[in-house]
Order: C-alpha cells, then sequence, then structure tokens
C-alpha cells in the first residue's frame, strides 16, 4: 500500500484550498492533494474580481456589502457569515496586495476598484466601484501569488492525485484514498483531518463557464456516505455566457459600462431593473434574458442577445445616465480602455466568436456558473452533518463545494473570490487548532477496499455505452429543464431522465483498459458523481415549492417567506432521499421584497 501519513490534507488547490494551507501549515504538517497541477485551478478563470469596501475612489463600509450580499441572496444569506465576510474582505485584500498579488492601481496608487452587479451605495442605490481587480485576470493573479506563498512555506503538493474516499475510524476523519492518475496506483493518506476544497460542478450542464474539471467528486462522495448536502436546488446561471460555448463574459464589461440589446435594439433592462439596469443581480439579469428571447426578442429571432461594449454605444449611455468619476468629470471609455482593463475578454471574443468587442457587439446566453449550495459548514470551515450544526470531528470545507452560507440563494459577482481566501484562511487556522489537540486515528481495515471494488465493477463491462454519451444526454436534460426558470413537469421529467440514465450507467464502458493517464475510467467515476448530484439537484429543485434567487418556479413564482425562509438538507438512504430544514440565521436585515 503508497502510504502517507500527515496532521492534515487539503484536497483542491484553488483558492480556498491554497488559503487553507498557507494558514494551516504555519502550525501543522499539511499535504494538498489536486487532481489538477495547482495552478490549473478553476480560481485562475476569474476575471472581474474580488469585492471589498475598500473605498479607495468612492465612500463605502462594509455594512453595505453585507446588505448588499443579504439582498442579492434573497434573504437566504446567514447574515452572521454574511458579516464576517464583507468586514473580514477589507483586511485579506491588503493582505494579498502585501502578498504581492499586483492589482491595478488608482492614479494615486491605491487597489483600483470598479462596479459589479448588485454592490450599491446603500443610501444613493447606485452602483459602488467595490471590485478590486487586476485587469480581467484577478483569480490568475490570486491563485498565482497564493500558489508563490505556499512553495515559499514548504506546503507539500501533490498534484493529480485524485481524491475518492473519504476514510472515517471512530466517528472522525482518518484520512483519504486518492488515485494517482500517472499511476493508477491508489495512495492512502492517513491523517487527523481532512479540508475539501474542490469548488463547483457546473459541468452537469450542457452550457457552462465552468472547467471540465468541475464534476462535483467531493460532495457525491460525501453523498454517498451518508452525509448532507445544502442548498442544492440554487445553481447560479451567469446572464453572459459566449453564445453556444458558455465562455465566460465577465460581468467586470457591464461594470465598465457594456449594454445588454435585444434584437429590437433596446436596453431591455430599463424595464426590469429601473435603478441599477445592467448591473441588477445575476438571477434578475438570466431571467429578464431568458424573457426577451421567449417573447421573440432575441437577436435574428435567435436564442441570444447582444453584450455591447463599443465605446461610442457606451458612452451614450453613460452621458444619459449622467455618469462621473470621483472627480465630477463625465466618465467615458475608449477603445485603448478596453484593450487596457478587458484584454482577456478582447481576446476571447476575438478568438472564439471572430467578433472584435470594439467594434461589434458579442452575441451571448446565460450560462451554468457557480453552485450556492454544497457541504455545509460552519463559520470556521467544520463541516456538519445535520440541520443541528453537529460537526463531522476533523470535517472541514470551503470555497465554492462548501456552503456556508453567504450567497443564500444567488451570490453576486466578486463575493466567490472573497469567499476563498476569507473562509479558507478561517478554516485553516481551525484545522490546524483540532489537529494540534487530537491523536491520529487508526486507520480503518483494508482502507483501499471500497475504492478497488468501486473501480473493478467501472471496468467490469467489456461492452456497452461510453461515459460520453450518457453524459451528454445528462448535460442536454439539466440544460433544457433545469436552467434559468423550471416547473414541476420540466423538473418531473428531469428526474424521470436522469434516473434513467443512472440505470444506463450500470452499462458504462470503459475503452481504455490501461492504468497511466486513464482518463476514460476518470471521466466515467466522475460522471457517476454527476449523476448522483444532478438527482439530489432536481429533487432540491421539485421540493422547494417558491421562487427565491437563482432558483425560479414558474408555477410559484412569488417567493415564500413564510414556508420556505429556511435552507434545505438533502440526505441519500439508499435509493432513497430524505430531506432536512434548518433556519435562517437573521441579523440586521428583515426579509424585503427585492427591488432593483
Ligand atoms: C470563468 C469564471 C469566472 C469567474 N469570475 C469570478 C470573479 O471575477 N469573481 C468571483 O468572485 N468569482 C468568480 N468566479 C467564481 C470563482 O472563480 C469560483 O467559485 C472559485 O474560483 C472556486 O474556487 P475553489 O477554490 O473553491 O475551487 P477551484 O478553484 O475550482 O479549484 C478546485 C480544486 O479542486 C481540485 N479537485 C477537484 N476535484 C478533485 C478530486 N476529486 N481530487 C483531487 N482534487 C480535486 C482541483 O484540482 C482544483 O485544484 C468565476 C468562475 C468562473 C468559472
Amino acid at each position: 500500500m503508497n502510504y502517507h501519513k500527515f496532521d492534515a490534507v487539503i484536497i483542491g488547490a484553488g483558492g480556498a484550498g491554497l488559503m487553507a494551507a498557507l494558514y494551516a501549515s504555519k502550525s501543522a504538517n499539511v499535504a494538498v492533494v489536486s487532481k489538477l497541477y495547482p495552478t490549473r485551478s478553476h480560481t485562475g478563470a476569474a476575471q472581474g474580481g474580488i469585492g471589498a469596501a475598500l473605498g479607495n475612489l468612492e465612500e463605502d463600509h462594509w455594512e453595505w456589502h453585507a446588505f448588499d450580499t443579504v439582498k442579492g441572496g434573497d434573504y437566504l444569506v446567514d447574515q452572521d457569515a454574511a458579516d464576517i465576510m464583507c468586514k473580514d474582505a477589507v483586511d485579506i485584500v491588503l493582505e494579498l496586495e502585501h502578498m504581492g498579488l499586483p492589482f491595478d492601481r488608482t492614479a494615486d496608487g491605491k487597489i483600483s476598484q470598479r462596479p459589479f452587479g448588485g454592490h450599491t451605495n446603500n443610501v444613493t442605490k447606485q452602483p459602488v466601484r467595490r471590485a478590486a481587480h487586476a485587469a480581467d485576470r484577478t483569480g490568475h493573479m490570486i491563485l498565482q501569488t497564493l500558489y508563490q506563498q505556499c512553495i515559499k512555506q514548504d506546503v507539500q503538493f501533490f498534484d493529480e492525485y485524485q481524491f475518492m474516499d473519504l476514510l472515517i475510524s471512530e466517528g472522525r476523519v482518518a484520512g483519504i484514498v486518492a488515485y494517482h492518475i500517472d499511476s493508477g496506483e491508489l495512495h492512502v493518506f492517513h491523517a487527523k483531518a481532512v479540508f475539501f476544497a474542490t469548488g463547483g460542478w457546473g459541468r452537469l450542464w450542457n452550457i457552462t463557464s465552468n472547467a471540465h474539471s468541475l464534476t462535483g467528486d467531493a460532495p457525491a462522495v460525501l453523498l454517498r456516505k451518508g452525509y448532507p448536502l445544502e442548498d442544492m436546488e440554487f445553481f447560479q446561471f451567469h446572464p453572459t455566457g459566449i453564445y453556444k460555448m458558455g465562455i465566460l463574459i465577465t460581468e467586470g464589461v457591464r461594470g465598465e459600462g457594456g449594454v445588454l440589446i435585444n434584437g429590437k435594439g433596446e436596453r431591455f433592462m430599463l424595464k426590469y431593473a429601473p435603478t441599477i439596469k445592467d448591473l441588477a443581480s445575476r438571477d434578475v439579469i438570466s431571467r429578464a434574458i431568458y424573457l426577451e428571447i421567449a417573447e421573440g426578442r432575441g437577436v435574428n429571432g435567435q436564442d441570444y442577445v447582444y453584450l455591447d461594449v463599443r465605446p461610442e454605444v457606451v458612452n451614450k449611455y453613460l452621458a444619459e445616465d449622467g455618469k462621473t468619476n470621483p472627480d465630477g468629470s463625465p466618465r467615458r471609455i475608449t477603445a485603448a480602455d478596453i484593450e487596457k482593463k478587458l484584454p482577456d475578454i478582447a481576446d476571447f471574443c476575438r478568438t472564439y466568436l471572430d467578433v472584435d468587442p470594439i467594434k461589434q457587439p458579442m452575441p451571448i446566453q446565460p450560462t451554468a456558473h457557480y453552485a450556492m449550495g454544497g457541504i455545509p459548514t460552519d463559520v470556521d470551515g467544520r463541516i456538519l452533518v445535520d440541520a443541528s450544526n453537529t460537526p463531522l470531528p476533523g470535517g472541514f470545507a470551503a470555497g465554492e463545494v462548501a456552503c456556508v452560507s453567504v450567497h443564500g440563494a444567488n451570490r453576486l459577482g466578486t463575493n466567490s473570490l472573497v469567499d476563498l481566501v476569507v473562509f479558507g484562511k478561517r478554516g485553516g487556522i481551525a484545522m490546524a487548532e483540532y489537529c494540534n489537540q487530537v491523536e491520529l486515528p487508526p486507520l480503518p481495515e483494508n482502507p483501499t477496499a471500497g475504492v478497488q471494488a468501486e473501480l473493478a465493477q467501472l471496468m467490469a463491462n467489456t461492452q456497452g455505452v461510453p461515459a460520453a454519451k450518457l453524459r451528454k444526454a445528462m448535460q442536454e436534460v439539466m440544460m433544457m429543464n433545469v436552467g434559468v426558470f423550471r416547473t414541476d413537469q420540466l423538473l418531473s421529467e428531469a428526474l424521470e431522465k436522469v434516473r434513467e440514465l443512472r440505470k444506463q450507467f450500470a452499462h458504462v464502458y470503459v475503452s481504455d483498459r490501461g492504468k497511466r493517464f486513464n482518463t476514460d475510467l476518470l471521466e466515467t467515476w466522475e460522471l457517476h458523481n454527476m449523476l448522483d448530484l444532478a438527482e439530489v439537484t432536481v429533487l432540491a429543485a421539485l421540493n422547494r415549492t417558491e421562487s427565491r434567487g437563482g432558483h425560479a418556479r414558474d408555477d410559484y413564482p412569488q417567493r415564500d417567506d413564510v414556508n420556505w425562509l429556511k435552507h434545505s438538507f438533502i440526505w441519500q438512504d439508499g435509493d432513497n432521499y430524505r430531506f432536512g430544514y434548518k433556519p435562517v440565521t437573521i441579523g440586521r436585515y428583515q426579509p424585503q421584497a427585492r427591488v432593483y
């Protein structure tokens, strides 16, 4: 048996995993296990910015940020957690700067900030400049900075090892089993604590901004082991993905003044969000685009609209809206600004669409983007095993895979990067403290037996259906039936289809029979995870008979605070599922109707 012993193992090397590693490794012996080379993690694709009420360009307060987060999350946010996040964000962004993160600067040398959807001056209700950014490569810079810090601190990395099983003994975490992708060998990591930072699962959908690796492995394994997942019905569709490809066009484009235009040439957000217009929260804009298309106002009768950042168009609307710079002069953009502030976006459009955003509008449609739900945790990253906040000893999680819940029913742009660093750090510290208090538990007997049996089963068929075919069918039904708008009928059809696909999965055939880099086998295992998560997503969506944030039910169009101001927990119980509920922590902000 390939055996390793550490105080703690962190699974995932994105922003959350690296921040946890940086802090945990100050006082514990830590390994980071990642199926990707660390700097290929999806955090590196984050474009627009990280939100913090630095107030560098205009008045701002962390309490305003917290209110926007709660309102953006349609009041399903736990307000104690949102307070921590928004307050800590200010110091942590400065900490990242001191680690060497090359933020863009204002003329007087401060960190520059841009407006982003749903972030407002709470008094005037107008967009506020809160997103700190490094061009449109903010996540890339965070990832590189944190990785360098981890290397400096001698954190041990196990790159291209795929987590497959969590080991439990004596009622607490005892380590993990991972698959070494290069050799096909199993490795046991014996540890007092395990930290999940494996990111989201956008690959359940056909049109998505998410990387191929985002298949929800950790939550699916936990679900199969009898642990609950929280708020799985809430998955965010980002309004502006490149048409048919899903590649993200950052909200930063609209932060710089870009506007959404329908097939009739109208700036339709004036109708749906008269105050904040193109910078309303993502759920609101995705629904508006969907409605414009459904009512025949897509471009050329097709299922897309335009995102327009051409300087002459943007400047016309900036003037109409009376937008000014901090010094009071009228706000304008030039072609050179676009090249400087949005270089990657300009590049993507030219490369993938043959569209030059300086001269032409960009065709866009909503794209599956972000998991609000996930592994339930407290504000120190401890995994919770029930709705009464009982922790799993030695189990931790943070980042997109976790549900603290700071995003409630809909996440605001720039708030994921904040979540990663704030709760990655808190979780890392709490985990190191835990490791210093407990002894290493014994390993369960025959620790790799479960994974061996699972892999043998996947390799057992000598003919059958390829995983790619089932995956495509799953992604299509999730896109058509479990998307921006949902109904009982759409969801019931999806449930039937996903269950049928799960049955067909028994006949899946892995054609690569080798050991080294057997991506066919690994993708098949990942499909198993995605089918499990698809089923719980549909069940949770069917169960919640109201519309809130990213979960819009056409047959229950109203938010229902009397019955549904609560988090949902779902457990897999053999072939059955059961639900539990947890009250939302309300603080300063009583639920109100959301008006933008
Ligand atoms: C295109 C795009 C743009 C975005 N822009 C922004 C933005 O501007 N601002 C913002 O706040 N948010 C943004 N987001 C959201 C944000 O980037 C993500 O939510 C966040 O980066 C997730 O970070 P993470 O650390 O949780 O996981 P990730 O960065 O996704 O990393 C996951 C890690 O887990 C590892 N892993 C997964 N499964 C396994 C396994 N089975 N075994 C071993 N390792 C595993 C992977 O190797 C990887 O290292 C964007 C997202 C996308 C897709």
